[in-house]
């Protein structure tokens, strides 16, 4: 099945739902007009639908190969890649002072989509080197700026992240891989880090890694780790002490190569101060987890196209209404259409909080007024453990529920269902498991600065909720009752949370960014509602899809709203109700 972005959809939600407009007013990006941002997502489409899509089977086939410390990616990588450069995808979101094309990052969030969609295991590449250029763009000297972001930005270089080792992996603190200096300014890196998303290639002419790793002396844990930047070929052309010693086996995403990665004695330059390299990691694990979410995002939606179309041609059974002695499509089943509309309304939601993580994130930079870019900043820092976590979660239930629908079919690989459950399923482990997400949100985001950044979030919904009950379509009304019931159940919890002992909030933690997900995922379909209400209104646009978008917000919030109330019970059960279950452990 050909994947199809849904160019119409990704508009609604950047304009209608994500408020992206707001950040015209910044005077921050003059070039963002309604028609370069049309112009942009039919171009994005066009490289999604034509040139990703068509390889994302090949390169599950064929998988990556290493030779002797080369890798050669699938059949087709290599053009893909070039046709990607080519468009200037890998500027778009960055200044146009440094080389970017000086766009929104929620116009990156929708093309980035698109692009995970056709081929995650492709557009892992490019999204690693989105990561790279947000630390050299606030980190990195002048010189490094001017040395590595006009090759980064249009795509000639790729670039990667170095944190995990076998004893290392959430606990990052546990790294050892050694940094010396080498007198000229310059350091020997060595050591060895393993899962290296595309860490050897053939698509690009030099890989720039970032790497942390220890200094002499620094202190234990992770106030002792220091980023490097270790480019793979040096500026006279000889090869550096870096090179792919193993290609991971896996699960999905075999198209990209996850790679052990030995440095021996390597060249590398720190980026930021020696022992702030966490502080510069963050930088672009900030922007790594809000586009993992964003994956999680782009597979539902092409596993919810497939199921779609499977299920308009697969014919079973009569159905309840069905015209004729049937066999009829398993469209025309209640059963199906529920389980459509679940995949249809989760993945829409968990679009619109990347949209709205994006725009916060660019209103944190580039608002006018001080107080509005401290606010923002919050926000962001609120959604982003919810856009990688809840999002990637509903990546790899949406794909499930895609095989359901196929049945048999679906867990049969010549469909190509079963490929996107196996590609989802590593986006609730990398960049952070979704249980490291939960305990952020929970443990850090809830009560930074006297827990305002949720304050400010009820009382954003709170508008929505007004909005809905004085609303003059007749199904808006319970809409805003089912929000503000989830809304109660929210602060309840998150009461609960603030008070409780560390262990229990540590319990609770994962169900907790269940509810904070479900209930701004309600939130924002609430916000589409309203907007589609009043397109209806002002005649504006097609009146089918305003329509239906009403809809789609209405069985969210009566399947998925309705149940926060029990997710408190849940949240808040204690730990020793969970350890009481017993494991052998004391
Ligand atoms: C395909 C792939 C690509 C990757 N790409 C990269 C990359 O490009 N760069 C890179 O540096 N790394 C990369 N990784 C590594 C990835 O980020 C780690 O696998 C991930 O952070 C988890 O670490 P771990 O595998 O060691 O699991 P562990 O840390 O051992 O975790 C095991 C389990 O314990 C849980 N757990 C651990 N600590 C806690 C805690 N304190 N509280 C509660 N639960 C906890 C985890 O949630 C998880 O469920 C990649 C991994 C894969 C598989």
């Amino acid at each position: 099945m050909t994947y199809r972005a849904p160019v119409d959809e990704l508009r609604f939600t950047l304009v209608e739902v994500a408020a992206v407009d707001v950040l015209k007013a910044t005077g921050a990006f003059p070039d963002f007009t309604d028609d370069i941002t049309l112009a942009i997502l039919e171009e994005a489409a066009k490289l999604a639908n034509d040139v990703l899509a068509p390889l994302n089977k090949t390169g599950d086939a064929e998988h990556c190969k290493l030779d002797n410390g080369v890798v050669t990616t699938p059949t087709g990588f290599r053009q893909a890649y070039a046709k990607f450069v080519e468009g200037g995808w890998q500027g778009l979101q960055f200044p146009t002072k440094v080389g970017g094309m000086g766009l929104p990052r929620a116009l990156g969030v929708a093309t980035l989509e698109m692009v995970q969609s056709a081929n995650m295991a492709f557009g892992l590449g490019p999204m690693l080197t989105y990561g790279a250029i947000e630390v050299l763009l606030v980190h990195g000297t002048d010189e490094q700026r001017a040395a590595y972001l006009p090759k980064l930005l249009n795509g000639e270089w790729s670039a990667t992240m170095n944190l995990t080792e076998p004893q290392a992996g959430s606990d990052v603190g546990a790294l050892r891989t050694k940094a010396e200096p080498n007198g000229d300014g310059s350091w020997a890196v060595s050591g060895q880090k393993i899962f290296i998303t595309w860490g050897e290639h053939d698509c690009a002419d030099n890989i720039l890694h970032l790497v942390l790793a220890r200094t002499p002396g620094s202190p234990a844990g992770t106030k002792g780790l220091s980023l490097f930047i270790v480019p793979k070929i040096l500026d006279d052309g000889s090869r550096n002490g870096v090179q792919a010693i193993g290609l991971e086996h896996k699960l999905g995403i075999h198209g990209s190569p996850t790679c052990t990665m030995e440095y021996s004695g390597a060249k590398g330059w720190l980026i930021g101060a020696e022992n702030a390299g966490m502080k510069a990691m963050f930088t672009m694990m900030n922007s790594a987890r809000l586009n993992v979410g964003v994956q999680g995002v782009g597979i539902a939606e092409r596993a919810y196209q497939q199921a779609l179309a499977f299920a308009k041609d697969r014919k079973q059974g009569k159905a309840i209404d069905g015209k004729g002695p049937g066999p009829h499509p398993i469209i025309q089943h209640p059963d199906i259409q529920r389980s459509l509309a679940m995949m249809k309304s989760k993945i829409a939601a968990s679009r619109a909080i990347c949209m709205a993580c994006a725009v916060a994130a660019d209103l944190s930079e580039y608002a006018e007024d001080e107080d509005e870019r401290a606010a923002a900043k919050r926000r962001e820092e609120l959604l982003t453990p919810i856009a990688k976590a809840w999002s990637t979660d509903i990546g790899v239930e949406v794909a499930s529920m895609g095989i359901q629908i196929h049945g048999g079919m679906g867990y049969i690989e010549e469909t190509g269902a079963a490929q996107h459950l196996r590609d989802a399923r590593i986006t609730p482990i990398y960049e952070g498991t979704n249980a490291i997400q939960a305990m952020d949100l929970a443990g850090r985001k809830l009560n930074m600065q006297g827990g305002a950044a949720f304050t400010e979030l009820y009382a954003d919904i709170e508008l929505t909720i007004e909005a809905c009950s004085t609303s003059s379509h007749p199904d808006l009304p319970l809409l805003g009752e089912r929000l503000e019931e989830g809304l109660d159940s929210l602060r309840e919890a998150a009461t609960w949370m603030s008070e409780a002992d560390p262990a229990d909030v540590l319990a609770g933690a994962t169900p907790f960014l269940t509810l904070a997900g479900e209930v701004i995922g309600g939130w924002m379909l609430c916000i589409g509602a309203v907007a589609a209400r009043r397109r209806q209104k002002d005649k504006l646009g097609d009146p089918v899809f305003a329509a239906q978008r009403i809809a789609l917000a209405g069985f969210y919030c009566e399947a998925v709203l309705t149940l926060a109330h029990a997710r408190v019970d849940d949240i808040t059960m204690g730990v020793e109700m969970i350890s009481d279950v017993g494991f052998g452990v004391d």
